[in-house]
């Protein structure tokens, strides 16, 4: 378990202050200047050595991702800052935005100058009123403290940031639908390459990072990659911020070490599983796109890429939703499905015309109507979506349904008998 002492989001439950002085109070902005004086290449290493890998869903390595960058841009450099958190069941973003904004603030400078730009935008998802106020005002506190604009902490690095707010769409969470919207575009997935590094905002060298990377950086400076990296297993460093929903006696966020057994952070941190671990039938470990484990898996799984990637799921944004035996898991995932039929941008043909089919298909498995060869049928349609489409919100439709079938194939064919059998009754009566 995470000692106090190696928190970095000491306020995640907001019970201090989120004004600059409070936030001060709590180590952020504290001799920044140093940190920026390290020089680029030196926080590259250092978030490199940390392990840190993206926070967003993606996993990729921060550090390597920061790599890409041109050395010499004759363009500007933009860094941008996904705060569009709109994964079904993932909160945690919102919740340090809320409490902390300065951390995330000060760590756009530090991985600004990791990058070499002096402009980075901060794209938060457009629901998130009260959070864009909380930020909005935290840039202008460190406005007037000197601490964002020329001369940024008096370490004589130049750096504006922007706060720019979406209209709400799921998709726009897809680094290259955000740069769209961001240009004031219809949010649309960009085929890659060119990866925003060579070609992003404005045709300009870019990087993406999601809130909670940003924001764990200052503090690994300070605290140095060894430290981060004792967290944690080989390739999986680092704490975490986990969102726990569902069936639980106490949803809440946590920060945690990784590889933390998911049986005990459901246990320790959430009030156990409604009714207790015997009546668990089901967690989604990674936000509502990753394949759900059965309660057996769930008795070993570790919080961690590696792990959950081993029991054919994901950790992707670390959101856990509980599903205890009382929930219908077929109808659970056929609203997922709906879910991604809905926010489908519709460019390409597997992903627009799939997600409505799979929808529609596990619509009449919940209510029993449909036949047993159907299931295969889904299965294979699922895997023609899968890994055929511009972005991952192909797959990300395609996974839930794939988890369904692999560990819950039995419900869904005795919902079928069932239903089969019932139709018949009143012909073999008469
Ligand atoms: Fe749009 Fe879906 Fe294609 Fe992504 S996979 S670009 S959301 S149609």
């Amino acid at each position: 378990m995470l000692k106090d002492k190696d928190r970095i989001f000491t306020n995640l439950y907001g019970q201090a202050g989120v004004d600059l002085p409070s936030s001060k109070k709590r180590g952020i902005w504290d001799r920044t200047a140093v940190l920026v004086k390290k020089g680029r290449a030196k926080i590259v290493e250092e978030v490199k050595a940390s392990g840190l890998r993206g926070r967003g869903g993606a996993g990729f390595p921060t550090g390597l991702k920061w790599s890409f960058m041109p050395e010499h841009s004759p363009l500007p450099v933009y860094l941008v800052v996904n705060a569009d958190e709109s994964e079904p069941g993932t909160c945690k973003d919102r919740d340090m935005i809320r409490f902390d904004p300065h951390r995330l603030l000060e760590g756009c400078l530090l991985s600004g100058v990791a990058i070499g730009a002096h402009h980075a935008y901060i794209y938060i998802r457009g629901e998130f009123v009260r959070e864009a106020e909380v930020l909005e005002h935290a840039i202008e506190e460190a406005y007037k403290a000197g601490l964002l604009g020329k001369n940024a902490a008096k370490s004589g690095y130049d750096f504006d940031l922007y706060l720019h707010r979406g209209a709400g769409a799921y998709i726009c969470g897809e680094e290259t639908a955000l740069l769209e919207s961001l240009e004031g575009k219809k949010g649309q997935p960009r085929l890659k390459p060119p990866f925003p590094a060579a070609c992003g905002l404005y045709g300009c060298p870019t990087t993406v990072n999601n809130v909670e990377t940003i924001a764990v950086v200052p503090t690994i400076l300070r605290r140095g990659a060894a430290w981060f990296s004792s967290f944690g297993r080989e390739n999986n460093h680092g704490t975490k911020v986990f969102s726990i929903s569902g069936h639980v006696n106490s949803p809440c966020n946590v920060e945690e070490v990784m590889s933390i057994p998911l049986k005990d952070l459901i246990e320790k941190h959430a009030g156990g599983v409604r009714g207790g671990w015997q009546n668990l039938l089901a967690v989604i470990p990674g936000g509502s796109s990753v394949p759900l484990l059965p309660r057996t898996l769930c008795e070993t799984a570790l919080m961690d890429y590696s792990s959950l990637q081993e029991l054919n799921s994901g950790l992707g944004t670390g959101a856990v939703i509980v599903m205890d035996r009382s929930t219908d898991i077929v109808r659970a995932i056929a609203r997922i499905a709906h879910f991604y039929k809905h926010e489908s941008c519709g460019q390409c043909t597997p992903c627009r015309e799939g997600t409505g089919w799979m929808w529609r298909v596990l619509e009449r498995m919940a209510e029993g109507r449909a036949e047993v060869a159907e299931i295969e049928l889904l299965l294979q349609v699922s895997k023609q979506v899968e890994g055929h489409t511009i972005c991952a919100l192909g797959d990300a439709a395609a996974w839930p349904i794939q988890g369904l079938i692999r560990h819950f194939r039995s419900n869904i064919v005795k919902r079928i008998e069932a239903r089969q059998l019932a139709e018949r009754q009143p012909v073999a009566a008469q």
